[in-house]
């Protein structure tokens, strides 16, 4: 049984109130971990803590320091694939060999943001120059999806810009965001610079969006929830960024490529077992396709091979019997509506919380299935008569994360891409986010874009020098 404390100004601390929660194993129900549970008296203290680490100056103007401290926490990162990506996949159930992908993928984001840490500034005319500086303080609320990207997605620009931050992890998985606190400490960060603050979303995202100590918050996670850390960070207007959920379109055109197409399908939907904000849920096929796609795509899915994340499957399990029961729910709507499910739909006797690869065919854009976002293995298939019916029916919903389209004409694909109300569009692929590409959506995906320098700008206050 693993034990953590709480990160805070670079040592561990034991929650004041001694309280701690259980984390489990999704493959197996076991608990394996206990985590000190932070009220918002310790959530305060991280605030402060980097309130003050953010005042001394030292850090927002030393770039070099900046840089050094996250070119050696990529170093020290690479040393320690193994254990992180063992302790991911055991936290969150992802297969172990995205988990050991994902760490140096990790590893590279903070080198390309140490790349970044000298201060911008644009000089506009002989009078006007515009200067990037730190925003102040910033608090990254995270979901359990893909636990240590989305750490490190809050916690690399936040560091380049030169700000002082508290990191919210999901209660669900907690482990590898308190690793990478003391991970930092280890590559030179000053105490207080990076604060690690696990408990309730109530009681510390809450107490993090709502402080007036806190500048700025960026979060990730359910689109409710992203409504309600607005809400809070309104008290003092604090600057936000919102990545939240989302329903993506991933339309098949009648010349794409089908062996690629249905694999890509399967990956958009299956990666990670549904649970990736920018799942390609709602999959678009043209009438003239369907009966072809469709036969692929079901025996493609069939061959999926599911198990504990550590046996490196296909699939994992998903995130927690919570999760399982509200998968089962949207099966369950499938059906009432009048859907057709053609694979899967049940649960797996295997120890943990398992559900299988699902398939509802005959979906109608208004059912609940195709208009929420359901974050597990559930696909909804929709057919279309004509590439205008295929462009409504993608942007008939109240998200616009992302999308992807399937052609061998690019010129037609890039045409639907430029029609589709979406944050990010693939063409003739799915997933993939560029560190250097701006990453958010439209709607009520979200507020903002991270990655890249766009991600970098959302943590810098503008200011506009004026000189005669
Ligand atoms: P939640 O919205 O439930 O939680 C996200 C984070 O917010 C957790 O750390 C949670 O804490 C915290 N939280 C909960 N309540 C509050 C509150 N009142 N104030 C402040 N923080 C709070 O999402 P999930 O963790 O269930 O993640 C799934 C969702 O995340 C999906 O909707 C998915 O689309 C979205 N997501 C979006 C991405 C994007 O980039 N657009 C990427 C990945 C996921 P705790 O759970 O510990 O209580």
């Amino acid at each position: 049984m693993m034990q953590y404390k709480l990160w805070i100004n670079g040592e561990w601390v034991e929650a004041e109130s001694e309280a701690t929660f259980s984390v489990l194993n999704p493959a197996t129900g076991a608990e394996i971990a206990n985590i000190a549970s932070a009220d918002r008296a310790d959530t305060k203290s991280a605030i402060d803590a980097a309130r003050d680490a953010f005042d001394n100056k030292n850090w927002s103007q030393d770039s070099s320091m900046r840089r050094d401290v996250l070119l050696k926490a990529a170093e020290l990162l690479r040393k320690e694939v193994d254990r992180l990506a063992y302790l991911e996949t055991l936290d969150n159930g992802m297969p172990i060999g995205w988990a050991k992908r994902f760490v140096p993928d990790v590893a590279d984001f903070f080198e390309y943001y140490a790349g970044l840490t000298e201060p911008l500034a644009e000089k506009l005319d002989s009078n006007s120059t515009v200067h990037y500086e730190p925003v102040g303080v910033a608090a990254g609320i995270i979901p359990w999806n893909l636990p240590l990207k989305m750490a490190s997605w809050k916690i690399a620009p936040a560091l380049a810009a030169g700000d002082a931050m508290i990191l919210k992890p999901s209660s669900q998985t907690p482990i590898t965001a308190l690793e990478i606190g003391e991970i930092f400490a280890r590559a030179g960060c000053p105490k207080g610079i990076l604060n690690v603050v696990t408990g309730s979303g109530s009681v510390v995202g809450s107490e993090l969006a709502g402080s007036a100590n806190v500048d700025k918050v960026a979060f990730t996670g359910g689109t409710a929830t992203g409504k309600e850390v607005m809400r809070l960070a309104a008290g003092n207007l604090k600057k936000i960024t919102l990545e939240c959920g989302g329903k993506s379109a991933n339309i098949v055109l009648d010349d794409a490529d089908l062996e690629k197409a249905v694999k890509g399908a399967v990956f958009a939907i299956f990666f990670n077992a549904g649970q990736v904000c920018t799942a390609g849920s709602r999959l678009l096929l043209p009438e003239t396709l369907h009966d072809r796609f469709m036969e692929e795509l079901i025996a493609e899915t069939r061959r999926l091979r599911l198990g504990s994340g550590l046996d490196d499957p296909d699939m994992g399990p998903v995130i927690s019997a919570e999760q399982m029961e509200k998968d089962l729910e949207y099966i369950r709507y499938g059906i009432a509506d009048g859907a057709k499910l053609v694979s899967g739909g049940k649960l797996l006797d295997m120890g943990g919380f398992f559900v299988e690869p699902t398939i509802f065919d005959d979906v109608e854009s208004d059912m609940r299935i195709a208009q929420e976002e359901i974050f597990g293995p559930v696909l909804s298939v929709l057919t279309y008569s004509d590439e205008e019916e295929a462009i409504e029916i993608a942007n008939d919903t109240r998200y616009g994360l992302a999308g992807a389209v399937w052609s061998e004409d690019i010129s037609r694909a890039k045409r639907i891409a430029s029609r589709t109300r979406a944050g990010t569009v693939w063409i003739n692929t799915y997933h993939g986010a560029p560190k250097h590409a701006p990453f958010g959506g439209y709607k009520e995906s979200g507020i903002g874009r991270e990655l890249g320098v766009y991600g970098l700008k959302s943590y810098l206050e503008v200011k506009h020098v004026y000189c005669v």
